[in-house]
């Protein structure tokens, strides 16, 4: 095949044969960020780039290797690799955090990063995430794990296990740097390349490799909750038992550090092993210092990212329920030309009713049209013959049932009635 017909590697095409999936989760995702009093926001694909080297941080995999970038008439722009900054940066620009706080919005979006494509891991994809900005209280902490573990519960996924750990503030973090260098230094040569660096520049991330020789390295690592100055420490024991006052279980994982540089206090992970090694399904946390650091007031804020197709591949290997297929409820066989005027009115009289109606479109053969109704998925077929019009009567046949019921082929009005009172009768909900 031509390299041009082949999607870029590491992307997806979602077919119509899967796209319910996703309306699951876009609309369960929608209806609990709404209902904890979240309100969607839309934020352009690509940001000029030094907007996510001042927020995601210059010593992060993501500015220093997985970033999509493009010189576009000497302006650098980079495709968002995640949805924070730019959503800070959009509630900056519009004046957002002038109006009443906490500033409370969520987003559905595209994310781009260039990492070697495996499953769960893909060079686009996709996040549901959420952005609180202006609250301080452990209540919010709390409010927004909750709301994590309420879309996780609601699509029925099951042995997740939420991590919790606190990264302290700058204060607290400073002297935790300090451990963590004295720690690894003896141990320098074995690390990877990347985290010889990281103890350099930011040894918190040498926490957070994936080389399972440096993981047994940090196993014994000094750990954070240890260096946490008394009000992290406090702001710490409050989320936690709002937590548990709601019924959501967490470890305590001082290994959770994330992997970006814009966090403080609590972060947070959701992690499966029913999808294999890329098991984080959803990840967040308080990032107090971003707003200010990207040149705003000093404002409290926090936040998550939920991967959707990891959350798709985990409902999948579960076994969960997803919304049912859209098929089609009446398909409309005309048994010659003369029959196709009336078909094409009586289908848009039924859409009309909110209903999905579809016909002839290809000049089948009777026999292929009964073929394919099936292959739509047709709950309902009618047959419009010269008979059937000229005597103003015909028959709906339910295929499930094979049961037929008369109807009135009189007008498009008086059959879409009819029609809409046998499906009715039978109990389906047929309503887009
Ligand atoms: P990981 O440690 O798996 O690389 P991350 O720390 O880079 O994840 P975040 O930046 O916190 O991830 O993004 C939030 C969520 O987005 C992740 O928990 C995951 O579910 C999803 N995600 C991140 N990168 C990818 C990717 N390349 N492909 C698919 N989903 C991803
Ligand atoms: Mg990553």
């Amino acid at each position: 095949m031509a390299n041009y017909l082949k999607r870029p590697q590491g992307t997806e095409d979602v077919t119509p044969e899967r796209i319910h999936k996703w309306h699951t989760v876009e609309k369960v995702t929608r209806e609990i960020a709404e209902s904890f009093g979240f309100s969607e926001i839309r934020i352009p694909t690509f940001e000029v780039t030094e907007l996510f080297h001042r927020s995601v941080g210059e010593t992060t995999d993501v500015v220093q290797k997985e970033m999509y970038s493009v010189i576009a008439r000497e302006t650098q722009f980079t495709l968002r690799p995640e949805g924070t900054a730019g959503t800070i940066r959009a509630m900056l620009q519009n004046g957002l955090l002038a109006e009443a706080l906490p500033q409370k919005v969520f987003y559905q979006l595209s994310c781009f990063r260039h990492e070697r494509p495996q499953a769960g891991r893909l060079r686009e994809f996709h996040q549901f995430g959420v952005e609180m900005a202006g609250a301080a209280s452990p209540y919010a902490d709390a409010e927004v794990i909750l709301l994590a573990k309420t879309v996780l519960d609601r699509l029925g996924i099951r042995d997740i296990v939420l991590n919790l750990n606190s990264i302290g503030c700058p204060t607290c973090r400073a002297n935790y740097q300090k451990a963590l260098r004295e720690f690894f230094t003896p141990h320098r040569e074995q690390l990877c390349e990347t985290c010889q660096e990281r103890l350099v520049r930011n040894p918190m991330r040498l926490l957070d490799c994936k080389s399972p020789e440096d993981q047994a390295i940090a196993k014994d690592a000094p750990v954070i909750l240890d260096y946490l100055c008394d009000e992290c420490k406090e702001h710490f024991e409050a989320v936690k038992s709002a937590l548990t006052d709601m019924g959501v279980d967490y470890v305590i994982n001082p290994k959770i550090v994330r992997g970006l540089d814009y966090y403080t206090k609590t972060v947070f992970e959701f992690i499966t092993t029913s999808i294999g090694a890329q098991g984080t399904v959803c990840a967040g946390g308080r990032y107090d210092g971003l707003i200010e650091q990207l040149g705003g007031q000093s404002v409290p804020a926090l936040g998550f990212g939920m991967g959707l197709e990891r959350l798709i591949l985990t409902m999948e290997q579960q076994g969960c329920d997803f919304l049912p297929k859209k098929s089609c409820d009446l398909y409309i066989a005309p048994m010659d030309a003369a029959a196709k005027p009336a078909a094409m009115r009586y289908a848009n009289a039924v859409r009309e009713m909110g209903l999905r109606a579809e016909f002839d479109l290809a000049d089948r053969s009777f026999k292929a049209q009964m073929k394919y109704a099936n292959k739509l998925g047709a709950r309902y077929l009618v047959v419009l013959g010269s008979n059937e019009l000229e005597q103003g009567s015909g028959q709906v046949k339910n295929m499930e049932t094979g049961e037929q019921k008369p109807v009135r082929l009189d007008s498009a009005a008086s059959f879409s009635e009819d029609f809409m009172q046998i499906s009715v009768t039978d109990g389906f909900d047929l309503k887009l």
